[in-house]
């Protein structure tokens, strides 16, 4: 093999790889300018030597996003990416070819470029019969289900042919926040989160993100489409909720010139930060339908459109230092240091480095010139070389963990430090324990905690039950009301549910839900949990529909650790929640946490309708009576009016009597 065979066999491995973490897990472990950069290479070289182009690369194909844990059907129109320039010079570039290769002057519509999920809705004799996402471009997964959850999407239109109609669905950013954590996510922008709920198995699931759409192309069949403005328009008639921020240039009125085109990039590129959705970019498209035709696909993207793609905001900076954190679990992270340098508005100091191998791939050193980006324009993250610092050798992770000296382990991409005993392991167990969405221990912030370790008055989470914390009286900031107040949360802590105690442990994989899921598939008492370990029987876990193998094998690992037992005994003795006093009442909880439900219509269940706000109230949602941009879903029974129409034009999440029931488990 030729180096340049090597290289594009690489290339190719290394693109096929991101594009599945990518699209199928939600979770990409590059960012989309090294994505690009990588992609770019690649059609350079396949450019230059195309007898190494093969039908296989990504250069040829559709991004995959198939997965086969979901049923896949085979599209019946063209799904396909979208060609991309990165400079207005290109848009125009491209526009002048387009001109000429169909000999006559085009009019064109200029569109958001919405970042979120692709997908394909198919109606058939005026019922939504199947929503199916892109895909390889020829076959998708059918998630209707999942998709009849967004309340905008029609059920049923006023039109009996077939017509499929593309669009991106998409999560409010200013949702995205509160839904991750409500979640228990670690999504890093709305489009990650977006991806990975819409192949969720469960639609009731789905169901509780308040997902949303945008119609953007409509394929009417066995009749004459005359222009894309035409199709927008009988989409919007039909009910489909389409972007008003679109721009026609039209060849009549403005003779083809375009010199609007920079203005209206320039207005757009402004206006972005205050929209409640991602754009990552600007669409151009041939507005008359026979020209496109004329004009064709390739196997990756039609030639009538072209994607103006934005910039994350980014600049270059040196990198001064790389610090190694460690975490609650042992994991290792090491956090780049850059001279503090401007990006989109906020001060960057720190950034990301993931892990070594994310190192590698960079071939980093301390001392290089580096391009910092705000991926999906918030987490700071280093992108690439610019400038290799002299005589300095690349970065590598150090033997052992800067905190404790213990030799660190490999697992998979990330390095450990397996001291249960390391002092920042301690301390983030800790924290963790106390935060508001474990045990909520309030009035131990980090300071005051770091106060009781530096005193040796606290060694791990259970000394914080028999810590005489009297003896801190007339300590700095320690007065006896402060004093009163940590005593009173101690106390209050003895009260949580058992499933609250269970998830505030610390174990990976086990947070609130998986907890409650335990309790509620009969893990009652932590010493069934410790009995299962002992057995070594991970299957049991398993058999829980939602707990994986993986997970079910930690389970029976951190189940079985020594330490742990010592901890959970100690925390039974304190007068903790060991088992559950009431399982029922611990699963209902907390379902609805942070959402807040209007209810509207009439119900066969729930008759009077405030048997409904208890049971969402009970779950810890909030009841309002009107329905504004605040509330999150709308319960709606038959013979909903007015606020069912505002639900929709706010696209709220719109749960219907059946799927209500089912969310709560009573069906
Ligand atoms: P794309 O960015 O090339 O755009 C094509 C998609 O845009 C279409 O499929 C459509 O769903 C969407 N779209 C949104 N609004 C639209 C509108 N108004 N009209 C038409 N289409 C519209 O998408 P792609 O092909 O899925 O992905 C390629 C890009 O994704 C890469 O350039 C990269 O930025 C990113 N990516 C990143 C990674 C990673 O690991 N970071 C991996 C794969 C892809």
């Amino acid at each position: 093999m030729t180096s340049i065979e090597l290289e594009i066999d690489e290339l190719k491995i290394k693109l096929k790889k991101y594009q599945f973490e990518y699209y199928v897990t939600g979770k990409p472990i590059v960012s989309d300018r090294e994505y690009d950069r990588l992609f770019d290479r690649l059609l350079e070289l396949e450019s230059k030597y195309p007898e190494l182009k093969t039908p296989d690369s990504p250069t040829m194909r559709v991004g995959s996003d198939l997965t086969h844990e979901l049923p896949e059907v085979e599209h019946t129109i063209p799904v396909l990416s979208l060609d991309k320039a990165y400079s207005e010079e290109e848009v125009i570039k491209w526009v002048e070819k387009t001109e000429r290769n169909t000999g006559k002057s085009l009019s064109f519509v200029l569109e958001e470029k919405i970042d979120g999920i692709s997908i394909v809705l198919y109606y058939d004799r005026g019922l939504l019969q199947r929503a199916v996402t892109r895909g390889n471009g020829s076959i998708g997964n059918d998630v209707t289900a999942n998709v009849k959850t967004i309340g905008t999407v029609p059920l049923s239109i006023e039109y009996e042919k077939p017509l499929a109609v593309r669009g991106e669905i998409y999560l409010p950013k200013s949702l995205f926040a509160k839904i991750n954590k409500s979640m228990e996510a670690d999504y890093a922008n709305p489009r990650n989160l977006a991806a990975g709920t819409i192949r969720r198995i469960k639609s009731s699931e789905v169901a509780k993100v308040p997902l949303n759409i945008f119609i953007y192309e409509g394929f009417f069949a066995e009749e004459e489409a005359l222009s894309h403005v035409n199709n927008l328009n009988k989409l919007r008639a039909l009910g489909f909720r389409l972007n008003s921020r679109t721009t026609i240039f039209d060849h009549e009125t403005i003779g083809g010139q375009f010199n609007d085109l920079s203005n209206i990039i320039e207005r757009m590129t402004t206006e972005r930060p205050d929209l409640d959705y991602e754009i990552d970019g600007l669409v151009l498209k041939v507005d008359d339908v026979q020209t496109r035709e004329s004009l064709g696909y390739t196997g990756h993207h039609p030639r009538w459109a072209i994607a103006y793609k934005f910039e994350s905001p980014a600049g270059i900076t040196q990198l001064i230092g790389i610090d190694i954190q460690v975490g609650r679990t042992g994991r290792i992270t090491p956090v780049g240091r850059v001279e503090p340098i401007n990006i989109g508005g906020a001060t960057i100091a720190n950034v990301t480095l993931h892990n070594q191998s994310y190192i590698d791939l960079l071939e980093l050193s301390i001392g290089d010139m580096v391009s910092v980006s705000r991926r999906g324009d918030v987490i700071p993250a280093v992108e690439k070389v610019v400038e290799k610092s002299e005589n300095s050798p690349l970065w590598h992770m150090p033997d052992h963990c800067p905190v404790c000296h213990t030799p660190l382990i490999q697992k998979g991409a990330h390095h450990f430090c397996p001291n249960h005993d390391c002092p920042d392991q301690i301390k983030g167990r800790i924290r963790f324990f106390v935060g508001t969405d474990q045990m909520d221990i309030r009035n131990l912030g980090p300071e005051t905690l770091d106060v009781l370790l530096e005193k040796g008055m606290i060694k791990d989470i259970q000394d914080l039950y028999t810590c005489d914390f009297n003896s801190l009286e007339g300590s700095e900031g320690f007065g006896s009301k402060k004093i009163k107040l940590i005593q009173d949360g101690i106390e209050a802590s003895k009260e949580r549910h058992f499933s609250t105690v269970l998830a505030s442990l610390g174990i990976p994989d086990l947070g609130k839900r998986v907890a409650q899921l335990l309790v509620q598939n009969g893990f009652s008492d932590i010493q069934n949990l410790i009995q299962v370990a002992r057995e070594d029987n991970w299957e049991t876990f398993a058999s829980i529909p939602g707990i994986g193998e993986k997970m079910a094998k930690n389970f029976v690992n951190a189940f079985g650790e020594p330490q742990l037992l010592k901890q959970v005994q100690a925390l039974g003795d304190a007068g903790l929640q060991m088992q559950s006093r009431d399982a029922e009442l611990e699963t209902r909880d907390g379902i609805f946490m942070e959402q807040s439900w209007c209810i509207t219509g009439s119900f066969e269940h729930y008759q009077p309708r405030s048997l409904a706000e208890t049971e969402i109230k009970q779950r810890g949602g909030r009841i309002v009576s009107s329905v504004s941009s605040k509330t999150t879903h709308l319960l709606a029974g038959e013979k909903a009016g007015s606020k069912l129409n505002k639900a929709r034009e706010l696209g709220l999440t719109i749960v219907d009597e059946q799927t209500f029931l089912t969310m709560i488990g009573q069906e």
